[in-house]
């Protein structure tokens, strides 16, 4: 098999704010070329990404796509081939995480989720597997989470169920990718400081903050790190893998198992 070129072909998708955002400039700084994509990729953003280039001759390029869409998986194809000329690493991070209890939960609310969260990323891989085969040493890594997989947070159950989906979707995509030689992982954060948490008001911030043993919110870059790891070619054995980057928040057996944190620890 040829040795996979330094410089890599990237597709990221969800990849203008938070922890896309964070994928993104790290593609970038490392001199790949890179199409990101969100429901609108304005112009300050990606200038912001061009600004972070590193290689003469570097791509960076911006797709506005709701990956909603019944067509965006055909489009998110269409313009990677036309914008990259082929693709190595696929990052599938869009996602919506509205609140709707179970007892005002609708058909579309579900629709809604698992249209962002999970199909549009099943319909995103299977498009552009001619482009992965092409790679020496193809990727696909998916932005799932610890609530679904692990945990379960009132008010989320169609998010949490989307985001286990995923997780199946990605072991029998690991295998009928593996002939291939392309590789199929999810990183799945807990709490994240994104713009995406914004609106949950102090109060949740700070309850959530008080279960992480590490005493903080991940930054986005943590998250960006382990999926460059499984996006890279030391993760060129590992596949159908799930690494979790949450502080240990899915550690305790109950709250008086999270520690106080000295100030001298906090990240
Ligand atoms: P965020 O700040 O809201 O950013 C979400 C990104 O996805 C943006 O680039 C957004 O761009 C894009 N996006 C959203 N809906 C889209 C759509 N329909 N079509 C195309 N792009 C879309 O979110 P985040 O907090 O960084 O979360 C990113 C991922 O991590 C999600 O999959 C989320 O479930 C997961 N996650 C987050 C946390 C956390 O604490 N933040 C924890 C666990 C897992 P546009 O708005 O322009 O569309």
């Amino acid at each position: 098999m040829n040795s996979p070129s330094p410089t890599r072909k990237v597709a990221v998708v969800g990849g203008t704010r938070g922890i896309g955002a964070a994928v993104t400039s790290t593609f970038v700084r490392a001199g790949h070329d890179v199409l990101l994509t969100g429901r609108s990729v304005p112009d300050v953003v990606l200038e912001k990404f061009r600004a972070e280039a590193t290689r003469e001759g570097q791509t960076v390029e911006g797709l506005a796509l709701d990956s909603a869409a019944p067509d965006s998986a055909e489009r998110l194809a269409e313009a990677v081939s036309a914008l990259l000329g082929g693709l190595d690493v696929l990052c599938l991070n869009a996602g919506i995480f509205p609140n709707r209890p179970l007892a005002q939960l609708t058909y579309s609310d579900i629709r809604e989720v698992f249209a962002v969260n999970v199909e549009s990323q099943m319909l995103a891989v299977a498009a552009c597997l001619p482009l992965l085969r092409g790679s020496a040493a193809g990727r696909v890594v998916l932005t799932s989470s610890i609530t679904g997989p692990v945990t379960g947070f009132p008010g989320w159950s169609h998010y949490a169920a989307s985001k286990a989906a995923q997780l199946g979707f990605m072991r029998t995509a690991a295998l009928e990718l593996a002939p291939y030689g392309i590789t199929v992982n999810a990183v799945a954060p807990g709490n994240v400081a994104t713009e995406g948490l914004d609106g949950m008001g102090e109060e949740y911030l700070a309850q959530m903050t008080a279960t992480i043993p590490l005493g903080r919110l991940a930054r986005p870059q943590e998250i960006a790190d382990a999926v460059e790891f499984l996006s890279g070619e030391r993760a060129s054995f590992v596949t159908g893998q799930v690494i979790t980057v949450d502080g240990g928040q899915t550690l305790p057996e109950s709250p008086e198992a999270v520690l106080p944190v000295t100030t001298t620890a906090r990240g």
